[in-house]
């Protein structure tokens, strides 16, 4: 296994090779050429070395341009994308709406902070909308479900299917309704917005498996149970880092639309990409199974998932 560092440059070259828009490449040769000068590298790695700096898992070292074009046209449907069943799929609608009426009862800020443990009880107030042990065994088996069967890519993060965070180890950010994790990810979104003043907003932070499963399931959903292109665009409960701490940052003037290429262009990507400390978990060319995600930023910077910093 390579250094991390080296794992990180080889990426910022890879990526600076790729054909992506100018001003990220721009930025990210910056970011480049300033570790380089730290390490002899020479040339830019092969795609083969690349891919085995990952270590990647069966199914992945083979990764080439499809796996690519799948991650750019994300919500295309490829050969050999997972389905749901159709009875399956019945089940995913169901518990869609269920978990849709727990988020209206206690209010969608509240929500992503529930565990599916009180997501149940809560449920249980709700008498003509209860989840069904049927319902509660498709939640799990979901959740349980490996990342080939999900057609995701990248590594579990909690095998817990009731697992949460309780409130106290949370901080609320009354001004968007979203939640970070006290410490690392709280410290790290408000080290952002004194840097980079109030024009950072807070997208989407803290996620339960709950939210998280809503969030997935929707997307399967409206693509009739394509798993693998919902977990293409999000990662499935149990997968995402958002559990752990990563959370979506935007401009407030693009608000819901920094969720699109269009964050690239403002002045607060490109003054993250200057701030070099700034670490993502998505960017563009990852092998995580995941689009690109320029406004993901990752709390905690695993070694084979993160970029920047
Ligand atoms: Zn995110």
């Amino acid at each position: 296994m390579l250094a991390p560092s080296t794992v990180c440059l080889m990426l910022f070259l890879y990526v600076s090779q790729s054909a992506e828009g100018a001003t990220e490449q721009k930025g990210l040769q910056r970011m480049a050429t300033s570790q380089a000068k730290s390490e002899d590298s020479g040339s830019p790695p092969r795609l083969q070395d690349f891919l085995a700096a990952f270590e990647l898992k069966s199914g992945t070292e083979t990764a080439d341009q499809d796996y690519f074009d799948r991650m750019v046209a994300a919500d295309d449907v490829f050969e050999n994308d997972q389905f749901l069943s159709p009875v399956e799929l019945e089940m995913a609608r169901e518990v869609v709406e269920r978990l849709r009426d727990v988020e209206a009862f206690v209010g969608h800020g509240r929500f992503t902070t529930l565990s599916f443990k009180t997501v149940f009880k809560h449920s249980a107030g709700l008498a003509s909308r209860r989840f069904t042990v049927a319902d509660i065994r498709f939640l799990r088996d979901i959740f349980n479900r490996s990342s080939e069967l999900l057609g995701f890519n990248g590594p579990r993060i909690s095998d817990q299917f009731l697992a949460g965070h309780p409130q106290d180890a949370l901080t609320f950010y009354p001004k968007y309704g979203e939640y970070l994790l006290s410490g690392e990810a709280s410290g790290q979104f408000e080290r952002l917005q004194a840097e980079l003043g109030a024009s950072v907003m807070l997208t989407s932070g803290y996620r339960g498996h709950p939210k998280q499963m809503l969030l997935y399931l929707e997307k399967v959903v409206e693509s009739e149970g394509n798993l693998s292109l919902a977990s293409r665009n999000r990662a499935p409960a149990g997968y995402s880092f958002h559990f752990t701490g990563d959370f979506d940052v935007g401009d407030v003037a693009l608000g819901e639309q920094s969720f699109s290429r269009r964050f690239l262009k403002t002045a607060i990507y490109q003054s993250m990409l200057r701030a070099g400390w700034v670490k993502w978990r998505y960017p563009s060319h990852n092998l995580l199974g995941v689009r690109f995600e320029p406004w993901h930023i990752a709390s905690v910077c695993a070694e084979i998932a993160c970029s920047g910093g």
